[in-house]
Order: structure tokens, then sequence, then C-alpha cells
């Protein structure tokens, strides 16, 4: 499926080689761990490429694993979302998806086996007495009391804490390994803290839940992981990482760390689009300004562009933020290639065809795609009133770039007639209300019988046909290359007010029966898709992005 993991390589890919050459593994399994606490942005697919993508390459397996040990910030919503949104990318878990939260009773033994190894125990201090007591990287800091508890009081202590012998927060489980560590993650950080707060799988069962770093290992060991894949700000917990899975002496993958995905005018952190869609800045998830997968699927992107940016971006280590101009040219690149035509005019002008009979219709099969005859064709009404581009009429063409009519000038209607034009209406403020012209009845298709040139092929609806549709343009969400850099500012205020605007435009009418999520090139106009909440009745498109990128 996603041919650009499964043929390129990376420092990732090499580690992998030489894991296999040496032996040391014969088999690869990686792991995508979503939290449900949101929806997943195309931050989220470039891990999902690699961990993916790697496996198909290796022949391996990639599991779907649900890291849902945070209950208060998860929901089912999310868990249904983000197994959507994979699918979508061309991913399958086939029989591997797995939940964190299915292994708390692995992590509480694995918290006792600590314990009984004199490897953690209970302390009582709050989180910012805590602080205190871990100090700063440059100075040591200092043990915290009951840190040298017997081991028989630890084990009573860390049972009572799971049978709800202490109010929230009262206390937590610690590892005990150096207070004195330049890796602060190392100065016994916590591994269990009591939380009454309902799972949605594991329901009241747990008032204490495994943090992250204690959780993450083990579900990578438990499941076998040989590679387990995350991004670089994770690099200084991989001691911690280890030293877990050491010290309980149980199978032991290997962390590796890449670096994230990030776009220029957009933020990528569940919690910041979450803000978005709480104070209803979008107008949810799935809204087609936001860099989630589904916001960016009902704006009409595509998985095999999105799957193409990830590959051109590349694993590595170095940190950086991509012009949201790549991606853009990789819709356009894919859409191109894929997206049927249709006709569309989003500013209308009336043409009025004289010597057209007034009762006359006729029907034109127009090619779907001008290069794809295996795309199939579509058919178009054709009458005497048409629907054109307000600039495809001009008094006076002022270069040789223009198309469209002016006063005697002759256009083709794309794969309908030739037709010139005769006369312009204007009202009394000079404006153009409409424009008549003459056809060639001897043009049928749209080429002259005595093979006289005509330049210029303009786009048209029939007027008595057309469909009146909503359309949805997009722009940036953002109107600052990195909404984050200025971390004293609240991003919210860079919001691109002109991030949506409203439009109309007159639609061939076989286009109300487009498939809500289905894409077209609206020729010489643009990428458009269907909207989630399209019917017949209602079109609504969104424009998923101009025909070419805009000049800089
Ligand atoms: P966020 O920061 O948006 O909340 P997260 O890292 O908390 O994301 P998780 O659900 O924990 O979200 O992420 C699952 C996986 O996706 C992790 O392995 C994480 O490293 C990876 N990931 C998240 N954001 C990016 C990104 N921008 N680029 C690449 N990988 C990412
Ligand atoms: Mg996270």
């Amino acid at each position: 499926m996603s041919q650009d993991e499964t043929t390129t390589t990376n420092f990732i890919h090499e580690i992998i080689d030489a894991d296999l050459a040496s032996g040391k593994r014969t088999e690869i399994v990686t792991r995508f761990p979503p939290e449900p606490n949101g929806y997943l942005h195309i931050g989220h697919a470039k891990a999902i490429c690699l961990d993916f993508g790697t496996a198909e390459k290796y022949n391996g397996k990639c599991h779907l694993r649900f890291d849902d040990t945070n209950p208060e910030a998860e929901d089912e919503e999310y868990v249904q979302a983000i197994q959507e949104d994979i699918q979508w990318l061309g991913f399958d878990w086939g029989e591997n998806l797995y939940w964190a939260s299915a292994y708390f009773d692995t992590m509480y033994e694995y918290a006792v086996r600590l314990i009984n190894k004199g490897k953690a125990y209970v302390c009582e201090l709050t989180q910012e007495e805590f602080k205190d007591y871990r100090s700063i990287p440059t100075e040591p800091g200092k043990e915290p009391p009951g840190r040298d508890r017997p081991i028989e009081e630890n084990l009573e202590l860390f049972e009572k804490m799971k049978d709800g012998g202490f109010e929230d927060g009262a206390c937590v489980l610690r590892a005990k390994i150096d207070m004195a560590s330049p890796n602060l993650h190392l100065r016994d950080p916590a591994l269990y803290r009591i939380k009454r707060a309902t799972h949605h799988n594991t329901g009241d069962q747990w008032c204490i839940y495994p943090m992250y770093d204690f959780a993450h290992c083990i579900e990578d060991s438990i499941e076998g992981v040989t590679h387990s894949m995350c991004t670089l700000e994770f690099e200084v917990h991989r001691p911690l990482y280890d030293w877990i899975l050491q010290t309980l002496d149980v199978f032991q993958p290997q962390q590796i760390e890449f670096s994230r995905l990030n776009l220029t005018y957009t933020v990528m952190s569940k919690r910041k689009l979450l803000e978005l869609v709480n104070e209803k800045l979008v107008s949810g998830w799935d809204d087609p300004r936001m860099p989630t997968l589904c916001g960016m699927r009902r704006r009409g992107f595509t998985a095999a562009a999105i799957r193409k940016l990830c590959g051109i971006v590349g694993i590595t280590k170095v940190e950086s933020i991509s012009e949201i101009e790549l991606l853009e040219s990789c819709v356009r690149d894919d859409l191109n290639e894929t997206s049927p035509r249709a006709m569309a005019v989003i500013a209308p002008l009336k043409v009025i065809i004289d010597n057209y009979p007034d009762d006359l219709v006729e029907t034109f099969d127009l090619p779907n795609h001008p290069k794809k005859e295996e795309m199939g064709t579509r058919t178009v009404p054709f009458s005497r009133e048409l629907w054109i581009e307000e600039t495809d009429y001009t008094d006076m063409p002022l270069n040789n770039k223009y198309k469209g009519f002016a006063p005697g000038r002759e256009v083709r209607l794309r794969g309908a007639y030739l037709a010139t034009c005769t006369g312009v209406e204007k009202d009394a403020d000079g404006n153009v209300v409409s424009i008549a012209c003459t056809y060639d009845p001897e043009s049928k298709g749209g080429s002259a019988p005595d093979g006289r040139k005509v330049k210029g092929t303009i786009h048209w609806v029939s007027a008595a046909h057309a469909i009146d549709a909503e359309i949805r343009n997009y722009d940036r969400l953002f109107t600052a290359e990195n909404p984050l850099a200025n971390k004293d500012a609240d991003f919210k205020t860079l919001i691109n007010p002109d991030a949506l605007t409203i439009g109309t435009a007159k639609l061939e009418p076989g286009l109300a029966q487009a498939k809500p999520g289905s894409r077209y090139q609206f020729e010489r106009v643009g990428y458009f898709c269907a909207d989630l909440d399209h019917t017949p009745e209602t079109p609504i498109f969104n424009r998923t992005l101009t025909l070419r990128a805009p000049r800089k």
C-alpha cells in the first residue's frame, strides 16, 4: 500500500537491517500507540506511515495499541475515529489491536515486582514538594522521606493505594533510581498515581493508574515490539524506558526517536486542537480548516497525497517545520491525476446564443479526464442560455493569454460548439449584464469544420439546468507561519478570520448526485470536494485548493 515507506530507507531501517543481519531479531514488530484523547492529525500520519510502513517493508507486524492509561481525557468517540483515520490512510493492523488498559493487572504485578526488588517505594510528597526534592539538573536532588521504607511496608501501602485506602493524590509509587542523576527523569519518577476516574474500558475497577513512562515500555515489552519508534521529545525518557525493563528483567524493545512533522500556518497538538473545538473557533474536529486527518479528508485532501508528503519529508532526527505548500503540491499532483473533471461557474455571467433554437436541449458526452479514457464520460446538457465566468468576457482583451469572449471574438465552449460574441448588454452603471453570441452549428463537439483555429476554450453551464451550490472556500487556519512562536501570546488570537469564506456557484446538473466526500476538478477553477452534508437538494462543495499554487 505505502510504496513510499516500503521502498525508501532511513536511519531506522538501517538499525533494523543490522539487527536482522546480526540475528538480534528475526521478526520485526512495531506499533502505533495513540492515546484516545483526540483525533489524529497529519503529524500522526508521519508516525503511522513509519510504523506501518516499516512493518510492511520487513514483512513484520504493526500493532495498533490504544495507550489508554489516562481515563479523564479519553473517550470512545476518539477510539472509533482513530481507527477510521488509519484505515483511510491505507493501513491495516489486522488482528493486532491492543489496549494498554488490558495490561493493568500485569502492570500492577510489575510494580509489585519492583517493590520486592527494593526498586520502588510509596511517597507521600505532593507534586510541588517533590519538585523541590528533585531539584535542577545541575544540582543533586534530596532523598524524599520514606525512600528507605522497608519492602513489606511499601507492599502494604501500595496495596492500600489500589484498594482505595487513600484520597486522590495522597501518595504515588516511585521508582527508586538516583536522586542525583543528571537526567531528571531518572530522579525517582512516579510510576503510579491515585485517580478516581471512570475508565472507558475498565470502568471503576481501578483507582490507581500507571504513569505514561511506566506503562509504555511495559506495553511494548508485553507485545514483543522489537523497534518502538517515537518522537524526539522521548529521547530523554529512554534511559527510564530501559531501566524499567532491565530491572524487571523482561523482553526489551529498542526505542528509537525521530523528529516530529510540523507544518507552517497550523498547530499540531491535540490539546491545542481541542481548544479550537471546545471554544467553537472551528466547527469540529473535522472542520476542513483543521490539520486533522478527518478535516483534511473533508476538505478533499487525499490519503495518497498525505503519504507522499510523509515520504518526501523523510525520517530524521532534525527538527524542522515543513512548508504547507509542500503538502498542497502533493495534493494537487494527486488530484490532477485522479479527480474527474466537471464544469462549474463561480462568478456567473449570462450568455444568450441568439441563433440557437429556443426549446432545443442537446447533450454532450464529455470526458471525465483529459488523459484517462478509462475514467469514462459524463453527459452534460446544452441550451440557448448559458452561464460563463464573468472573467471570460472583456470589452478589450489586454494580452494573448486571455481565453474568453470579446466583441467579435470566437471562443470554444468546452466540448460543445464554437461561438462568436455579437453584443453585450450593460446596466446604467456600465456593468455587463449579459452577452449575446451566435454559434456555428457545424462545429459540434467544439472543432471547426474548416479547420480554422480557435484559441480560447472556456467552461460553461446550461442556465436552465444549472444547480446552485454553496461553495466553502478555505485558506490557512492561522495568519502566522508558526502560531506558537510567541510563547507569551495566545495562539488563538492568530486565527485567520478569512480561513473560511462562503460563496456560491452554478454547477453542471450531474454534480447534484455527487457522493459526499467525492472530489472533482472544476475545470479552470480549482479542486473541490462534495461536503459530508452535501445532498442533491442542498449541494455543498468545499474548495480543496486552487488549481495552481498562488504566486508568493
Ligand atoms: P499531540 O502532541 O498532538 O497530543 P501525542 O504525541 O500526544 O500528540 P499520541 O496519541 O501520544 O499523541 O501519539 C501517538 C504517536 O504519534 C506517538 O508515537 C507520537 O510520537 C506520534 N506523533 C504525535 N505527533 C506527531 C508529529 N507531529 N509528528 C510525528 N509523529 C507524531
Ligand atoms: Mg503525547
